[in-house]
């Protein structure tokens, strides 16, 4: 099965195109055919496309919305310009991957589109005002375009992490809170920390059930997850995508107090101050330069910059936290695992997150963790380190495709 994957942000549109069926899932043979990105959607947008092993395209359009934004994308796949052999007609995409940020308790698993599926993805708007409904769109633009025959998924970020416990799931707030309006940690990048966590299983041959390691997930958003026996045992991102580690531009955890603070001291409003800690935090807050690490990373480095050098510390002091946090809450994990634009690449921030962590038996090699960069995949940690520390790229789109491909195949079967 061809399968186009979507992951549509307010103004964004990334799609891979991936070819999956069980046989290439049971043999690890899927292969991804394209790649793009559209950024800028409602302007002059900005078009990254590539066929696997051609070379990159990349030009502007005057792309209005979503639909313009994919109906440009469905176009180049199918034509003769985009030079995928697998594709020649929109009778070769054979099925629609979606991501949704949210499911809330609604969704625990990845499920094929209907009315009805859509109308619980809206009911979870209230929960996931950002991107919530920037995923519709993608939904309703796959939608009007190709129509109804080709069938669509929705994977969730949220459903990984349904297996939390209550006592890592609930806030300690009035239980009826919870019961009315389901105000309670959900987590998110939950498709990144299981792709990690099945990554680790085939590089060490390890069943679901052996398998107990902290995963830290470091991009623009950053999040960890303890995950025991194969399943999330607690996550750092809460309600929202707000709480937990430092990120680019948010603040993670904070003391509630400061926003009533804020409030009164700056006489901002509610509205402001969710800008403030999602937009003007993070990385970017305390530097008061950038949230791109490796800008950071750069003026920390080689300009002595104070308040990179700052940003760059709290940041891996953050990550050291939770790791310490999560290794209790285990008594103990096997290994653990960055993946993510700045786990996968910036070697200087896993050797602060890692440094001094002896005592708990995390030491890494300090020769192994530098070559790790750049797309590589493999362990860091030295021999006598009691815990595995690795490495492993992030591929989201992977895991969308091989559920959409389930999802469609166990519901033929269910109707033969
Ligand atoms: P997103 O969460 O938007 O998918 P990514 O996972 O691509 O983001 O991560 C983006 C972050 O990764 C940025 O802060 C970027 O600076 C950082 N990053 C990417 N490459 C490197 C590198 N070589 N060294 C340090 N940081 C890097």
């Amino acid at each position: 099965m061809n399968i186009l994957v979507l992951n549509c942000g307010s103004s964004s549109l990334k799609f891979q195109i991936i070819q999956t069926d069980l046989e290439k899932i049971e043999k690890d043979a899927d292969k991804q055919l394209a790649k793009g990105l559209i950024e800028r959607i409602g302007s002059q947008a900005l078009v990254t496309m590539q066929a696997t092993g051609r070379p990159v395209v990349k030009h502007a359009a005057p792309l209005r919305d979503h639909r313009s934004a994919l109906d440009h994308v469905v176009k180049w796949i199918i034509s003769k310009d985009s030079q995928i052999p697998e594709i020649q007609s929109l009778a070769d995409i054979h099925a629609v991957g979606h991501r949704v940020v949210h499911g809330a308790e609604h969704f625990t698993k990845s499920t094929i589109i209907s009315d009805e599926v859509i109308r619980g993805i809206e009911d979870c708007i209230d929960l996931a005002p950002l991107h919530n409904p920037a995923n519709l769109k993608g939904i309703n633009a796959a939608r009007e375009l190709l129509g109804d025959g080709i069938p669509e998924v929705v994977v969730f970020d949220t459903s990984f992490h349904s297996t939390m416990p209550e006592t890592s799931f609930l806030y300690a707030i009035p239980y009826q809170l919870y019961r009315r309006h389901k105000i309670r940690r959900y987590g998110f990048h939950g498709t990144s920390h299981r792709y990690v966590a099945y990554r680790y299983r085939q590089l060490t041959g390890k069943k679901p059930d052996e398998t107990n390691v902290i995963t830290l997930h470091l991009g623009n958003g950053c999040s960890a997850c303890a995950i025991k026996k194969g399943a999330s045992f607690d996550t750092s991102m809460g309600l929202s995508p707000l709480e937990g580690l430092v990120m680019g531009t948010r603040s993670g955890d904070i003391d509630p107090a400061v926003i009533e603070f804020l409030s009164h001291k700056e006489g901002m409003s509610m509205n402001e101050i969710d800008t403030l800690l999602n937009k003007q935090s993070g990385l970017l807050g305390i530097s008061g330069l950038t949230n791109d690490m490796r800008d950071l990373l750069a003026e920390a480095n080689d300009h002595q910059d104070r308040r990179a050098t700052l940003a760059v510390n709290i940041f891996a002091q953050r990550a050291k936290k939770y790791i310490g946090s999560y290794l209790a809450e285990m008594n103990g994990a096997d290994a653990l695992i960055f993946t993510g634009g700045i786990g996968e690449n910036a070697c200087r921030i896993r050797q602060r997150v890692c440094a001094n962590l002896e005592w708990l038996g995390i030491e890494i090699d300090e020769n192994l963790n530098k070559e790790m960069t750049g797309g590589k995949e493999g362990e860091i940690n030295t021999k006598k380190s009691r815990v595995k520390v690795f490495v492993i790229p992030t591929n989201e789109e992977l895991l969308i495709a091989r559920d959409t491909a389930r999802c469609i195949l166990d519901s033929l079967n269910n109707k033969s």
